[in-house]
C-alpha cells in the first residue's frame, strides 16, 4: 500500500517543533480507566514517551521505531477528529455529515525515537450499495490487512450493525485496540462496564481505551498506548512530515469540507470536488476547482440566492488554504451537473477513487 513508500509529493511540514504535554491523566479519568481495565482486560503498562531531550527528533537509525496504525470504524464515530489531533494539524476533513472522509489519508507524528504512521479510512458504508460505496469499502479492507496495529473506534456505550460490519473486517492476527470515543458524552460511567464485557466477547481486543478525541490529554496518552505495538525499524518519513497527501489533494478536501458544512442535509454526500488547475507562482497559488453534483436542483443549493452560498464556500476555503500554505490563494470554483456518476464505476475511477 502507498503508506509503505518513502517518497511523498509535497508533504506538509510541521511549522515548528511541537512540544508534547506530560502523559499524566486527570484523577477521575484515571480511576475509571483503571477500574474498567483491571476488571475486564489484562494489559501491559503503557510506555511513556520521553521527548524532553533537545535532539528528540534525530534518534539514531538503530534505535528507531516505526509502524502503521489503521484507524477504523463506522462513519461519524470521530476517526478524522482523532487523526487530526494525533498529527497535531488538520489533515482529514470532518463534519457532522456521515461519509465525509472518502479517501485513505495517511498522517504521521514522530515523537522521540518513534514514528507513528496513522491511516484514516472512510467509514464502512452499509446503507447504499452503489459503485462509490463499493470503492470506499475496498479502501477499508485494504487498510486493515497491512498494519501493525488497528484502532477500532466506536462511540462509548454503543454498538450497532454498522459497527459490527467494520469489526467483521478486522483480521485476528493484528492486535486491535478498542477505542471508546466521545467518552465526554457518557454521564453514568458505571453503565460502561457491561457494554465493555460484551465488546470483549465480540473480538479479542488487546486493550480498551475510553477517551475523547477532542481532549488533548487523552490523545497524548494514546501515543504511549500504541507505541509498544510498533516494531523497531527505521522511520518511513521525515521527522517533520505530517501527511503524504499533496497540496492539490488538500485543496479539494478543504473545498469539499466547506461544501458539506455550508449546505444542509439536502445535499447528497455524492457531490465531489475536482481540481482543474493548481499553479504556484511565487507565494501565490492559482486554483480552479469544479464541484460535481448529480442533479440541477443540487446545483441551485450550492450556488444559493444571488450566488451567496457558493461565495461563502469559496471564501472559507480560500482562508483555510491561505493558512495552510502560508501564501495568497486565488480560488475559482465552478459547479457542474453530471447525473448518475455515483452509480457508474468507470466514472468513479476517473475522479480518483481507488
Ligand atoms: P468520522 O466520520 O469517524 O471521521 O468522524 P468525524 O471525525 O468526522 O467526527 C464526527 C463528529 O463527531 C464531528 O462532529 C466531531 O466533532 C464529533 N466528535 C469527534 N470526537 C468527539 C468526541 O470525543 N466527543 C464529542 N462529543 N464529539 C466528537
Ligand atoms: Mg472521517
Amino acid at each position: 500500500m502507498s503508506t509503505g513508500k518513502k517518497e511523498s509529493k509535497t508533504p506538509l511540514k510541521a511549522a515548528a517543533k511541537r512540544s508534547t504535554p506530560p502523559l499524566d491523566q486527570g484523577p477521575e479519568q484515571d480511576a475509571i480507566g483503571a477500574m474498567l481495565t483491571q476488571a475486564l482486560l489484562s494489559r501491559g503498562a503503557a510506555v511513556p514517551i520521553d521527548n524532553t531531550a533537545p535532539d528528540a527528533n534525530i534518534a539514531p537509525v538503530g534505535e528507531q521505531r516505526c509502524g502503521l496504525i489503521a484507524i477504523v470504524g463506522k462513519p461519524n464515530v470521530g476517526k478524522s477528529t482523532l487523526l487530526n489531533a494525533l498529527v497535531g494539524q488538520k489533515i482529514s476533513i470532518t463534519s457532522r455529515k456521515a461519509q465525509t472522509t472518502r479517501h485513505r489519508i495517511t498522517g504521521m507524528r514522530t515523537l522521540a525515537a518513534t514514528q507513528f504512521v496513522f491511516v484514516d479510512t472512510p467509514g464502512f458504508q452499509t446503507r447504499h450499495g452503489n459503485a462509490l460505496n463499493r470503492s470506499l469499502n475496498r479502501t477499508v479492507v485494504g487498510a486493515v490487512n497491512d498494519v501493525d496495529l488497528i484502532v477500532f473506534v466506536v462511540e462509548a456505550g454503543q454498538f450497532n450493525q454498522a459497527d459490527a460490519r467494520v469489526l467483521s473486517l478486522l483480521p485476528e492476527k493484528i492486535p486491535a485496540i478498542l477505542l471508546a470515543n466521545k467518552f465526554d458524552l457518557i454521564h453514568r460511567r458505571a453503565e460502561i462496564a457491561p457494554w465493555l464485557k460484551e465488546m470483549q466477547e465480540r473480538h479479542n481486543f488487546a486493550e480498551f481505551v475510553p477517551m475523547s478525541a477532542n481532549n488533548a490529554r487523552d490523545v497524548e496518552r494514546l501515543f504511549g498506548i500504541c507505541e509498544k505495538y510498533l516494531p523497531m525499524q527505521p522511520w518511513m518519513y521525515g521527522a517533520e512530515e505530517l501527511t503524504d497527501r499533496s497540496d492539490r489533494f488538500m485543496a479539494a478536501e478543504i473545498i469539499r469540507e466547506k461544501l458539506f458544512r455550508l449546505t444542509g442535509d439536502e445535499l447528497p454526500y455524492t457531490s465531489t470536488v475536482l481540481i482543474d488547475q493548481y499553479e504556484e507562482e511565487g507565494n501565490l497559488r492559482k486554483i480552479a476547482a469544479t464541484i460535481v453534483v448529480e442533479r440541477d436542483g443540487h446545483k441551485g443549493m450550492i450556488i444559493g440566492e444571488k450566488g451567496e452560498k457558493l461565495k461563502r464556500i469559496g471564501t472559507e476555503a480560500r482562508h483555510e488554504l491561505e493558512a495552510l500554505t502560508g501564501g495568497k490563494v486565488f480560488l475559482e470554483i465552478w459547479v457542474k451537473v453530471r447525473s448518475g456518476w455515483a452509480d457508474d464505476e468507470a466514472r468513479v475511477k476517473t475522479f480518483g477513487y481507488e
